[in-house]
């Protein structure tokens, strides 16, 4: 048990990174190499729609054990075709660790908005008979994606509410829809980030660690691409919100992923 305890309090899990995004074509090996440094051990790719499946099942043959597959269709890529994009994303749904990433984004336009929670609640439906954790994404859209939660809920809804920008009053009332893990990035780096608010009063047992790279890197990278060893600023910056050793954040977020990911 004591050599288990060791590895857990220094290995990271990254819940929520797009390898195989394009940004990385030129050098993935060595930013998989840079991350495993760091301490990353595993990481999870989140499914955007069909046009992006082969490329991310490129990734998930060329890192075993290290990549780890989440199927599902993205909230913005909800469109007239949602059904057809449904039915591949089911297809997809073999050795995938959990649904995702699934929810609700009204940012840019709220033109698919009964498309994008007919699909988000379909979803829902899916990691429910699957028995599978879901990753959920929620942009301009809680009181929808309350609303949601709170229609399907059932008995083991678990999952991310992940990149979370809410406070952590709205994070309660979504806890009570199942039990979710607050994903934290590179976002808490940023300079009057209410979200350092959230974090400072949320426990350590609710967060996981997320880079959502290419994309939201953390300070003091913040404008270039984001990669999984960046995981070490946002580990350090909660640490110091917190008070408490950057040790402790990484043991206790990395327990709660693996309970979520990897322990049924
Ligand atoms: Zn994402």
């Amino acid at each position: 048990m004591y050599g288990k305890q060791r590895i857990q309090d220094n290995t990271m899990i990254d819940t929520h990174v797009h390898l195989y995004d394009s940004a990385f074509n030129p050098d993935r090996d060595q930013v998989v190499e840079r991350a495993k440094n760091a301490g990353v051990t595993h990481c999870i790719l989140p499914a955007i729609n069909k046009s992006t499946y082969a490329a991310m099942q490129e990734c998930l043959k060329k890192y075993p054990g290290f990549c780890h597959k989440a199927s599902g269709l993205h909230p913005t890529s909800v469109k007239a075709d949602f059904r057809q994009e449904l039915d591949h994303a089911y297809s997809t749904m073999a050795g995938a660790v959990a649904v995702g990433e699934i929810g609700l984004d009204f940012y840019w336009s709220r033109e698919y908005e009964r498309e994008q929670i007919n699909a988000f609640e379909q979803q829902l439906e899916w990691a429910r008979d699957l028995d599978l954790p879901v990753i959920i994404h929620s942009r301009s859209a809680f009181p929808e994606l309350l609303a949601s939660l709170k229609k399907c809920t059932y008995p083991c809804m678990r999952g991310i509410l992940h990149a979370w920008s809410g406070s952590r009053e709205v994070f309660e009332q979504a806890c009570r829809g199942g039990y979710f893990f607050m994903g934290i990035g590179g976002v808490v780096t940023f300079k009057n980030a209410r979200l350092a608010e959230t974090v400072r009063e949320t426990d350590l047992k609710s967060i996981v660690l997320e880079t959502d790279a290419p994309w939201l890197t953390p300070v003091p990278y913040r404008g270039k691409r984001n990669e999984s060893a960046y995981l070490t600023f946002i580990t350090r910056k909660i640490s110091l919100l917190k008070d408490v050793s950057i040790e402790k954040v990484i043991g206790q977020t990395t327990q709660n992923a693996l309970s979520l990911f990897f322990k049924k």
